[in-house]
């Protein structure tokens, strides 16, 4: 049987994709390698947001090109969002590359694993479903996004916003659960896009509604938000539906108007804000993480002092913070010079983070002495981890338990983790 190995970089996104090609390719009959280099056939999926990300994937494909020339005998494919309309000059660099493929159109790789199958097989795809490798699973619910901000190569290379059926969405979802899936993460690079583009009239909550009554999956997550498609009917689902985790990750780019203009953002730190009261005012106790953007063309020590004022203010649970860096083919690339100098933008990376270590630690201190569920997703050496409701990351003593939901009472915390104990079990030592 021949086998496949498929190495992956960047997103949620793109770690749902590759899991939905070896499902598309176990069902044409390979098998996953059991290790890259007894593969058949090595897949590089993606990622471009970064310019650190692209390097990765260079490497990467340098490496694989000279084992070819030692003669080791593999096909080789390239999938993901480096791959675009216009990437003949990353076709000319790697001429050995057998096949490319962009975002979520697998065709090609199948292709060149000897099926013919085309696009016009949709059926094959839609009835194709990941298998799980733990309790908790991405669902991609809706593909691409329209929202063109400037820096952003995401639309160039994942398309316009595409919703899935619901009842395809809901399909997958049991699948997991009847395959030990306890949570399910519903993915979108603007989430809450979901179902504006379907004739059938649903939203994001309406996938709640359905996850609400699938046996067997006991929560439900959703990423990444876009603060102008949270309506408060989205807002409330979460705050009423017992299964939707109180959990948002609501990128906010920047805490200055003029930066958010610049970026084409299409909200206002004001507007921002009020989403933010509601969702707080709705649910008091809700973990909320951002990405923000350091050192964006034309970003100053003015502007910056904003961003930085803002997160201060709002006390994120996580803060994700990345310097800018060009990417080819936006609009920022073409038209906004990269002029802020790379020490200021490390300057500011690391300012925000020293925020974000000190409010998360802040936001995990209010855990401490409580008691919380959480879904057991590892174990090692007696030791188990998972996480809270909040997205939270937690570790106790404790075995045989994966795929559980386990109350842990909360002894020791950091801005990144938590230590705890189950419930009940007594403590020898006051920590
Ligand atoms: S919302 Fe903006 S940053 Fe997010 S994927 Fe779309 S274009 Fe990119």
């Amino acid at each position: 049987m021949p086998a496949f190995h498929i190495w992956t970089l960047g997103c949620q996104m793109n770690v749902a994709d590759s899991l939905k090609l070896a499902a598309g390719l176990e069902r044409l009959g390979w098998h996953q390698a059991p290790t890259e280099h007894a593969a058949d056939l090595y897949v590089v999926n993606t990622c471009a947001v970064r310019q650190h990300a692209e390097d990765r994937a260079y490497g990467r494909l340098h490496e694989l090109r000279r084992r070819r020339e030692r003669g080791e005998r593999f096909q080789l494919a390239v999938m993901g969002c480096m791959v675009g309309p216009r990437t003949d000059d990353l076709q000319r660099r790697f001429p050995q590359v057998d096949a490319w493929a962009r975002p979520q159109q697998f065709e090609p790789i199948i292709a060149l694993a000897g099926s013919a199958r085309d696009a016009s097989e949709g059926e094959f795809w839609t009835d194709t479903f990941a298998t799980p490798t733990g309790p908790t699973a991405y669902v991609p619910v809706v593909h691409g996004c329209d929202k063109f901000c400037t820096y952003c190569i995401v639309p160039l290379r994942r398309g316009r916003e595409r919703s899935r059926p619901v009842a395809d969405v809901l399909r997958e979802v049991q699948h997991l659960a009847d395959h030990g899936v306890r949570e399910v993460t519903l993915l979108g690079q603007t989430v809450e896009a979901y179902g504006h583009d379907l004739d059938e009239h649903a939203d994001l909550a309406t996938l709640f509604e359905g996850i609400e009554r699938t046996g067997g999956i006991a929560r439900t997550r959703f990423l990444t938000s876009y603060p102008k498609d949270m309506t408060d009917r989205i807002i409330d689902a979460v705050a009423d539906l017992p299964k939707v985790c109180e959990h948002f990750n609501i990128p906010v780019q920047s805490g200055n108007d003029a930066v958010l203009t610049r970026m084409r953002r299409g909200y206002t730190v004001a507007e921002y804000e009020e989403r933010v009261d509601r969702i707080r005012m709705r649910m008091p106790d809700v973990a909320l993480a951002t990405d923000v953007i350091v050192g964006s063309p034309g970003e100053t020590d003015a502007e910056f002092a904003h961003t930085l004022a803002l997160l201060e203010r709002l006390e994120f649970d996580v803060i994700h913070v990345a310097a800018y860096s060009p990417r080819p083919g936006t609009y920022a690339y073409r038209e906004q010079p990269d002029d802020v100098p790379h020490d200021v933008k490390r300057a500011r990376l690391h300012a925000v983070e020293a925020v974000h270590a000190a409010s998360a630690e802040r936001r995990n201190r209010r855990l401490l002495t409580r008691t919380t569920a959480v879904l057991v997703e590892r174990e090692q050496d007696g030791r188990a981890s998972g996480r809270t409701r909040g997205g939270q990351l937690v570790h106790f003593d404790g075995a045989g338990l994966i795929g559980q939901l386990v109350d842990v009472t909360v002894d020791q915390v950091t801005a990144w983790s938590l230590q705890g104990r189950r419930a009940g079990d007594l403590t020898l030592a006051v920590v």
